[in-house]
């Protein structure tokens, strides 16, 4: 037990000691995506000699633990153009052996649920494997996903990037899509989560050049990545803002008590103020239900009250 305190001190020890830069660099590995092993090799070529095993605990003690909520993580991804060889502008019809080059993911930025940093990771900073394995890494331990068309786009398009690189399928979460929930409860004449996001008050997407900002990032120039990470950055941002703005219309959300939390509370927000609601029907039985004071969301009873019907439809 002396010896784990002793190496879990030390490497606070080396980062203590570290230059600002070599420090970030190193709490960055420590804790994102390289793995322990590699994080210990470099350490000793740096010339401390700490075991992999003390890197993994260093991460688990570091590592912040939700008791009464899931660990839900934010998460945008920004992915390549695909390229082909076109004769003309409209209606083309691109065959497979007119593509150049598939899309790949290029960066992301990622967030814990009420958490204030943002990770961010990008071929660009970090290296194509790295940006994978973080990524890898967070979606792993998550229990749920938070994004804007997350579920069909950026959580498949990492999917793709996992197997290509023959990575296992990470632990599975559960994914609440604010897309699908925005389309599903409300009618914006826009759907996209610029127009959403400033209709409820809650700031828009960071402006830019469009198509010329990932040319000049998939050519490597540094200003365009500067502005190409703090546009990711705002997105997840956005997107946090907005599932707490709608976090009492997300039907069948996970059930806070399933992760530690008020098995009898709400939810969606986990908070054990509820109001009696009036009775709701399912199916051939009514049910008591509620009103979250916190979230607003509506939630019922597993318990019938009342009328169960004799009959029921056929
Ligand atoms: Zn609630």
């Amino acid at each position: 037990m002396v010896a784990i305190t002793a190496s879990l001190h030390a490497i606070d020890r080396i980062l203590g000691a570290m230059t600002d830069a070599d420090g970030e660099r190193l709490r960055k590995a420590l804790h994102g995506g390289q793995s322990a092993a590699s994080i210990a090799r470099d350490l000793a070529v740096a010339g401390h000699d700490i075991h992999q095993s003390s890197v993994k605990r260093w991460r688990a003690s570091h590592t912040p633990t939700a008791a009464t909520a899931p660990r839900t993580l934010v998460i945008d991804i920004e992915s390549s153009p695909n390229f082909a060889g076109i004769w003309g502008l409209f209606d083309q019809n691109v065959g497979l052996v007119q593509l150049e080059d598939v899309s790949h993911v290029m960066c992301f930025a990622a967030k814990w649920l009420g958490d204030k940093k943002v990770h961010f990771y990008s071929e660009h900073h970090d290296g194509r494997e790295a940006m994978i394995e973080a990524a890898w890494r967070l979606l792993d331990e998550a229990d749920c996903v938070i994004g804007y068309n997350s579920k069909s786009f950026d959580v498949k398009h990492l999917h793709r990037e996992f197997v290509l690189a023959e990575m296992p399928p990470p632990s599975p979460h559960k994914d609440i899509d604010l897309l699908t929930i925005v389309r599903s409860r409300f009618k914006f004449v826009s759907s996209k989560l610029d127009h959403v996001a400033a209709q409820l008050g809650l700031g828009t997407k960071l402006k830019h050049q469009g198509y010329e900002m990932w040319r000049a990032c998939l050519n490597g120039d540094e200003a365009a990545w500067k502005t190409f990470r703090s546009y990711n950055i705002q997105d997840v941002r956005l997107t946090e803002a907005l599932y707490y703005r709608i976090q009492g219309w997300i039907k069948g959300h996970p059930h806070h008590g399933l992760y530690g939390g008020d098995v009898a509370g709400c939810p969606n927000c986990g908070s054990s103020n509820l109001s009696p609601n009036a009775t709701v029907p399912a199916g051939v039985s009514m049910f008591a239900a509620y009103r979250c004071d916190d979230c607003g969301a509506n939630s019922r009873s597993m318990k019938r009250v009342g009328v169960t019907t004799q009959t029921r439809s056929a």
